[in-house]
């Protein structure tokens, strides 16, 4: 009986097993030869063996190769790329991968607005782990939202914070085993489709894309920060002109 092994090594014991097994019928067929044995009984029973291990080998080679060619599809399938285009469905998605992640979230852009999604980066870096986040913030300025998650992250050592004054990269989220796209949107900072990009090969490829955006983008304080959020600045306008006023 031939059985289907679920992995290589299953496949190597059986192999080695039905060797044994031919080896010693073998052995046995020639030791009743020589103690007396006719030789076309040793031959008539013998090729017939040898022929059997020949199919055995033929049928176990094909075998394993259709469990790789099995596998690769399997695995092909079940890490597709796919397309969001719902926004309640892309903070889930977004969620999920920084709730996923062990080694690093590397992002660009913001979200200023999504609680959520800032608090889960936030106890993923704050959880014991080797996890590193890198942020770079992109443009002229940073809601609210963003400046407190940052300010709060600020000075944890995993934690890689710079600023490119240029809005030109778009969002971008790469943890170690997906890169989330979100697509450009007609209403400003409202995200609703993105691509979900779970290939290892382009998780390298955003990687390394994100790490020289960050090797190019200034390094900025604390107070670089609260100067970066429009909220901020337009209170410490407010009072200031408020003291103008008073004077
Ligand atoms: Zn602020």
């Amino acid at each position: 009986m031939v059985c289907i092994p679920k992995q290589g090594g299953g496949l190597l014991e059986s192999r080695w097993q039905v060797i044994v097994g031919l080896v010693l019928m073998i052995l046995f067929e020639f030791f009743n030869w020589l103690m007396g044995g006719a030789l076309d009984k040793f031959t008539f029973f013998v090729m017939p063996l040898v022929l059997l291990a020949v199919v055995y080998f033929l049928v176990t080679g094909e075998l394993a190769r259709f469990e790789r060619r099995f596998s690769g599809i399997l695995r092909n399938h079940l890490r597709e790329e796919r397309f969001v285009n719902d926004a309640n469905r892309l903070r889930v998605e977004m969620i999920a991968a920084v709730r996923k992640a062990d080694k690093f979230i590397m992002t660009t852009g913001g979200r200023a607005r999504d609680e959520e999604y800032l608090s889960a980066i936030e106890k993923k870096v704050l959880a014991p782990g080797d996890l590193e986040y890198w942020r770079v913030i992109l443009g002229d300025h940073i809601h609210h939202g963003l400046h407190i998650h940052l300010a709060k992250l600020y000075n944890y050592n995993n934690v890689h914070i710079r600023w490119h004054k240029e809005e030109i990269l778009g969002n971008i989220l790469v943890t170690e085993d997906q890169v989330i796209l979100p697509l450009a949107s007609p209403t400003p900072g409202a995200f609703k489709s993105a691509l979900i990009l779970p290939s290892i090969q382009i998780v390298q490829n955003y990687k390394e894309f994100v790490l020289k955006v960050f090797g190019e983008a200034e390094e900025l304080s604390l107070q670089d920060l609260g100067a970066l959020c429009i909220e901020c600045r337009a209170e410490k306008e407010r009072k200031s002109s408020n003291v103008r006023v008073d004077l």
